[in-house]
């Protein structure tokens, strides 16, 4: 019997599970998919938003300002990627320059430090390629850029080194919950646990009716992406937001930002609901986003797009005098299930915050949690060797001269990073995962010359002979390869 079973094993599950795993209880992790950040997780902008815009009151609003206070020792802790670039929303006329005093309004209800509205001339001064016709600002030196899949794979990895199991492709698929204990059927097996945290993303209304009473729906909304090559990289120099005026629809959410890899990514579009698997890029949505990006950056070359991509927000169907709020709570109607859904942005910033949130629900179900004395809250990341000095370089090759092979030469990984990445538990089984924690395959040809020695890699060290090609159909060149027994 578990204490704790958690289900979904992205940003949220997987923080949860890493900040359980500091007492002593026996937790399991359920991923549907082959690996962790399998979800939402996988595909967004990758913002650590500074907690400007959330309506002030909400959770979203309280959890966004603590994520601010503990982010740096959170990723310090678990070597994440992460980098404070301070961000402008920016206004082109009077009308939305009203809506930057409104969020600075709200930023200071929300305890946002260092805010700041700038002028044309100061904006043009720190961000050249802008358009001259901006009309002014508001900086937030608060915001930053992570690397979302680690934000997902290191709180993992962090949990099971601390004990926590994990077990990816095993859907849940029915939950009974009988006196104290909940009954877990996943594909595999079945389990039994005193609590259930429902960390499901886009599927989490399933999970909820699956045992509660229906109460919240999820309406994926769609956001289209693109990311455009490194030599495009110093176009902007801050996370640049486009402020939107009371009746415009089209600016929703558009941003402008560098990336933690060095690119620079545009987007996301806003579109209806649409079906929860629905991944697909469309002409309409990337060319309405093109278009906005012109207008703010009149020289961003699209002609440098290596990767277009979409991402799902798991919007709930409140009504229309509801906040839209993150849900978390203990459901009303079945004691120890706690749900942990509508987590949109700025989910990805929040979710150190939110996991403890739900420390705190758990202990009101359980009791006093008491902490391990063997905890280890570090970790530390596939060593990037093209972020070493020259020394440092030379230092690992003599030890093992794999790190001197290199196999992606766009973004300069060696095997040694690979075999790195594949000896770690979990242990990526597929070439997305690779990629996601070693970027291999994420430069300019996005994989089309190393992809070869990746399978070969792969298969090698993971002991596989026969392999089952799961072609990516929304994104070019974005094959992803999964084992099959045997
Ligand atoms: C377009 C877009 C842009 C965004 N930009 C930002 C941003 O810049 N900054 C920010 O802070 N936030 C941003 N967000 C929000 C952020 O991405 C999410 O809040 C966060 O990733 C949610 O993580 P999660 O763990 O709740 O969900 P997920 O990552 O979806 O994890 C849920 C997991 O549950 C698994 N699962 C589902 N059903 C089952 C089942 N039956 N059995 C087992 N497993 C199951 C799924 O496979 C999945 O891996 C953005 C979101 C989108 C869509």
């Amino acid at each position: 019997m578990y204490d704790i079973a958690i289900i979904g094993a992205g940003a949220v599950g997987g923080f949860v599970a890493r900040e359980l795993s500091r007492y002593n209880l026996k937790i399991v992790i359920f991923e549907k998919e082959v690996d962790v950040a399998g979800g939402v997780t996988k595909a967004n902008t990758a913002i650590i938003h500074s907690g400007y815009s959330p309506k002030p009151g909400t959770i979203k609003a309280k959890l966004n300002r603590e994520a601010i206070e503990i982010f740096p020792q959170v990723c310090k802790e678990l070597d994440i990627s992460y980098k404070k670039t301070g961000s402008l929303l920016i206004a082109f006329n009077e009308e939305s320059m009203e809506a930057v005093h409104k969020k600075y309004t709200r930023g200071i209800k929300n305890g946002v430090k260092s805010l700041k509205i700038l002028t044309k001339e100061e904006i043009l001064a720190i961000e050249p390629n802008m358009n001259k016709n901006v009309y002014g600002a508001l900086y937030s030196q608060d915001t930053g850029i992570v690397n979302n899949w680690d934000m997902a794979i290191a709180p993992c990895e962090n949990a099971v080194d601390n004990g926590v199991a994990l077990r990816t492709r095993e859907k849940v698929y029915r939950i009974n919950k009988s006196e104290d204990t909940f009954y877990i059927d996943t594909e595999k097996d079945q389990y039994q646990s005193k609590v259930v945290i429902n960390c499901a993303g886009l599927f989490s209304d399933e999970i909820n009716q699956m045992v509660g009473k229906k109460s919240f729906k999820i309406e994926p909304k769609k956001g289209q992406y693109f990311i455009l090559d490194k030599n495009q990289g110093s176009m902007v120099n801050h996370v640049i937001f486009l402020a939107k005026s009371e009746n415009d629809k089209n600016t929703k959410g558009m941003i402008i930002a560098p990336t933690i890899n060095g690119n620079i990514i545009i987007g996301p579009s806003s579109q209806n609901p649409c079906n929860k698997e629905d991944m697909s890029t469309t002409v309409f949505g990337l060319n309405k986003v093109k278009s906005l990006a012109k207008d703010v950056i009149p020289n961003l070359d699209f002609s440098k797009t290596i990767k277009t991509f979409a991402g799902l927000r798991p919007k709930v169907d409140f009504a229309e005098d509801e906040e839209n709020d993150f849900i978390i709570e203990e459901d009303q109607h079945v004691g120890g299930l706690i749900n942990v859904a509508g987590i949109k942005s700025p989910g990805l910033t929040c979710a150190p915050s939110i996991a403890l949130m739900v420390k705190d629900i758990v202990e009101n179900i359980l009791g006093k949690l008491q902490p391990k004395d063997d905890f280890n809250p570090y970790r530390k990341k596939v060593i990037r060797f093209n972020e070493l000095d020259e020394e440092e370089r030379n230092k690992r090759i003599k030890e093992n001269p794999l790190y001197g092979k290199i196999v992606c030469k766009c973004e300069n990984i060696s095997e040694g990073e690979i075999i790195d990445a594949i000896r770690r538990n979990p242990s990526p089984t597929t070439i997305k995962g690779l990629k996601f924690r070693t970027m291999v395959g994420m430069g300019r040809c996005q994989g089309g010359f190393c992809m070869c020695s990746l399978i070969e890699i792969l298969s090698r060290e993971s002991n596989k002979k026969r392999l089952r090609w799961d072609g990516d159909k929304n994104s070019l060149g974005d094959k992803s390869m999964e084992k099959m027994d045997g």
